[in-house]
């Protein structure tokens, strides 16, 4: 039911984290029309480019990776920008997929996108129970929006796609700009300066307690791929490892792939964002899909690419 390997498929922001990764898992799968586009290409939230752009290109199938993305205290400072550049971005690639008859849509949501205090793990019957964490609403508000748009279109339009509600994510290809980075990349980033620069500590935002699941995103681009590929009985799918650590854990497995041994600075005026976010992902998991990569693997991994493409990347 999936695609042929020489159909057309746009994978939208194919430069960042989550898009580099489908690419690299659809090209390993044989698929060989890959239609990639930078953003100084195509600015998705140009509504005229982006028609012009599908009328040219017609993709049968399209994963939207494109999103403006931030860590917590990115979120918390700029909110409008969050709110505004992803509602274009997804109004432009969801309405273009139904004016040009994409044959689906992968999108790709977040588990952020759940009420703060939703019961632990978290089930995709979960979302619109209650309040937001306040740190990211903004951010969440644009894509529940984006995920009730393609339900809308399936329901209306009768338009196929599957959301992908993943997990904190992490590794090769992940912004290492630590305004903007997520806690991963940060605190891999602040290790490493700190072991070279001989510090005797480094600081971790927040009081360490926060829960959090992470997946590796080559595991998160199988699940794309899963989803392209099979006939998906729902319109969104938990996408986690089911396993969870508490950010002074993380950080001392980090501290210990860098090599860095110094000790840990709890910075409590930086925000802990919400207490515990575990996806329940046996709906995917049913499926036929599992995460392949531990965590103390995927950093490693994440730590050689980060050695191997210098010190800061910005998207
Ligand atoms: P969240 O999962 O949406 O809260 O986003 P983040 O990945 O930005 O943050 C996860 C947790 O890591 C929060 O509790 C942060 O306070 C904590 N954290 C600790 N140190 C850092 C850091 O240097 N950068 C970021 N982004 N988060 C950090």
């Amino acid at each position: 039911s999936g695609p042929a390997q020489n159909d057309p498929i746009f994978v939208a922001g194919h430069r960042g984290l989550v898009g580099s990764a489908v690419v690299r898992a659809l090209e390993a799968a044989g698929y060989r029309n890959l239609i990639l586009r930078r953003s100084s290409e195509l600015d998705l939230r140009d509504q005229g480019a982006v028609n012009a752009f599908f009328a040219a290109e017609r993709p049968r199938y399209v994963v939207c990776a494109a999103a403006k993305v931030g860590g917590i205290v990115a979120n918390n400072d700029y909110p409008g920008d969050f709110i505004r550049d992803n509602m274009a971005i997804q109004m432009n690639v969801i309405e273009n997929c139904r004016l040009t008859g994409v044959e689906k849509l992968i999108y790709l949501g977040s588990t952020c996108i759940y009420p703060k205090m939703a019961p632990q793990p978290i089930k995709e019957e979960h979302l619109l129970t209650g309040p937001l964490e306040p740190t990211n609403e903004a951010y969440a508000i644009a894509k529940i929006a984006g995920l009730k748009m393609c339900e809308a279109y399936a329901k209306q339009y009768g338009m196929k796609s599957v959301t992908l509600m993943a997990t904190n994510l992490y590794g090769p290809g992940d912004n290492f700009d630590l305004d903007k980075s997520h806690v991963i990349p940060a605190l891999m980033r602040k290790a490493h300066e700190a072991k070279l620069a001989g510090a005797p500590s480094m600081i971790v935002w927040g009081s360490g307690t926060p829960l959090r699941e992470f997946l590796f995103v080559d595991d998160m681009a199988a699940s794309a791929r899963f989803c392209l590929e099979n006939d998906i009985p729902h319109s969104m799918v938990n996408v986690g490892t089911g396993e969870e650590i508490t950010i002074a854990d993380l950080t001392r497995t980090i501290c210990d792939v860098v090599g860095f041994e110094g000790d840990l600075v709890f910075d409590t005026s930086k925000p802990d964002g919400t207490p515990r976010k575990l996806a329940d992902s046996s709906r995917l998991r049913g499926l036929g899909w599992a995460p392949k990569v531990g965590l103390r693997d995927g950093l490693a991994a994440t730590y050689e690419w980060f050695l191997k493409t210098g010190d800061v990347r910005l998207t």
